[in-house]
């Protein structure tokens, strides 16, 4: 197969804060793979905090760039992506995009979009969740209310204004609400702001309130909170899950995080044989692997697969939504992910 990748910068039309970073540029790596006439598309967005920058993930392509070269087939890609992670340990987000590209690749091989591939129905796709990062209380409403066309808003919460923004958040729309703390809390707080605050307004779960080495904490919330609590930057792997399953209530899943497509699909299944419910979550990306993860979401609960619309400079097109904000996939073969008209990737 050859094998080509170009960096890209995303700009972002706003910051995007939570509890502990704001970011305003995010720096990505897009590549191509190409066999048998055809060429599938992937994206690594790297975060430094699972140990991966743009720098590690051109250096892991590059180490992996021989063994691909060897490969002249692409359809049995599982073989393949057992051997890259033989060949390299963790680096997840550059395998997620190798991951993407041979299933991009196959299904347009085969003239199949990837939900047809899987065998999965694209009526039953999920809503998009639209995140309202932390910024002031009034602009934080002010962003709640331009969103309103989205049913359901993820509300980042973790500054000192938790109770103010969630009061006037849910007084100003009539969106359902899940809250998204990126471990902003401790136990005790968590559990007196559940049971006391958010019990009181139309908020769905807690997403990740405790930071991930919190597991005492995570039990006693389990045991204590009023609202389901999901887990987010505590779930990487399949092992992740399993850690957890007896004291949360779902799983965020990300392709970045755990390699792509094929681990997801396990993990998906895990989480739903434990009774777990299903969330599929992105990181800063462009409608390229928002529109991979995208069309698993017949398969879950939730899709927070909504931080392309941050992002300025997108030079693709992917899943779209209908008038209801529901994902409605493309039914092009592969990911059906097209460059914009005139547009390309420039390193
Ligand atoms: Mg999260």
């Amino acid at each position: 197969m050859e094998f080509t990748f170009n960096k890209i910068d995303l700009d972002l039309l706003d910051d995007l804060s939570i509890s502990y970073e704001s970011v305003n540029t995010l720096n990505n790596v897009i590549i191509q793979l190409t066999a048998m006439g055809q060429t599938g598309l992937g994206e690594i967005s790297p975060h430094a905090a699972y140990g991966e920058t743009q720098d590690t993930a051109i250096a892991a392509l590059l180490y992996l760039k021989e063994t691909l070269a060897t490969i002249t087939s692409p359809f049995q890609f599982i073989d393949i992506l057992d051997t890259l992670d033989e060949k390299l340990e963790g680096h997840y987000a550059t395998k997620a995009a190798i991951d993407m590209a041979l299933h991009d690749l196959v299904g347009k091989l085969l003239g199949v979009p990837l939900y047809q591939l899987l065998g999965l129905n694209p009526n039953k796709t999920t809503h998009l969740t639209h995140t309202i990062g932390i910024d002031t209380v009034d602009r934080m409403v002010e962003k709640a209310i331009a969103a309103s066309q989205y049913k359901y808003l993820k509300v980042k919460l973790g500054s000192p204004y938790d109770k103010d923004i969630i009061t006037e958040i849910a007084s100003a729309t009539s969106a359902i609400l899940r809250v998204d703390v990126n471990g902003g809390w401790n136990a005790r707080y968590a559990i007196r702001f559940i049971n006391e605050v958010l019990v009181h307004h139309p908020v769905e779960f807690v997403e990740q309130p405790l930071a991930c080495g919190d597991i005492r904490g995570m039990k006693l919330l389990h045991t204590e909170s009023a609202l389901p609590v999901v887990l987010d930057e505590s779930i990487s792997g399949l092992d992740s899950i399993l850690c957890h399953a007896d004291f949360v209530d779902g799983v965020n899943i990300k392709l970045m995080k755990c390699g792509g497509i094929r681990n997801a699909l396990k993990m998906i299944h895990t989480a739903r044989a434990l009774g777990l419910k299903v969330m599929l979550g992105c990181r800063v990306e462009t409608s390229l692997a928002i529109t991979a993860a995208a069309h698993l979401t017949p398969l879950v609960d939730f899709a927070d697969l909504d931080l392309h619309l941050l992002v300025s400079n997108d030079p693709f097109i992917g899943a779209t939504l209908d008038d209801n904000g529901q994902f409605v996939l493309p039914t092009a073969p592969g990911l059906g992910v097209q460059f914009k008209p005139s547009q390309g990737v420039s390193s």
